[in-house]
């Protein structure tokens, strides 16, 4: 009874190449849209939304996501220290 599957994997399509990749093998992305109407007043609408992407590793490699995502870290990691 060695036959250890590993049951329903999440798959991924890569944002950028639109390949399959497996989610333990994508790199996931969060990206953070910001909107606002800059209207200085009750008006104003401000829309923030943080969608999460997930790349294939050689896109990942090529638009620097790896660093993006390292930088991700490091600011989150400074919240916790000073926030
Ligand atoms: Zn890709």
């Amino acid at each position: 009874m060695g036959n250890k599957r590993r049951g329903r994997e999440r798959i991924e399509r890569c944002s950028s190449c639109g390949r399959v990749v497996p989610r333990d093998k994508a790199v996931e992305y969060t990206r953070r849209t910001f909107f606002t109407t800059d209207l200085k007043g009750q008006d104003n609408v401000t829309y923030s939304d943080y969608r999460d992407s997930y790349y294939c590793i050689s896109c990942a490699k090529h638009q620097k996501i790896f660093e993006k995502k390292k930088a991700q870290l490091q600011r989150s990691r400074e919240r916790e220290l000073y926030g």
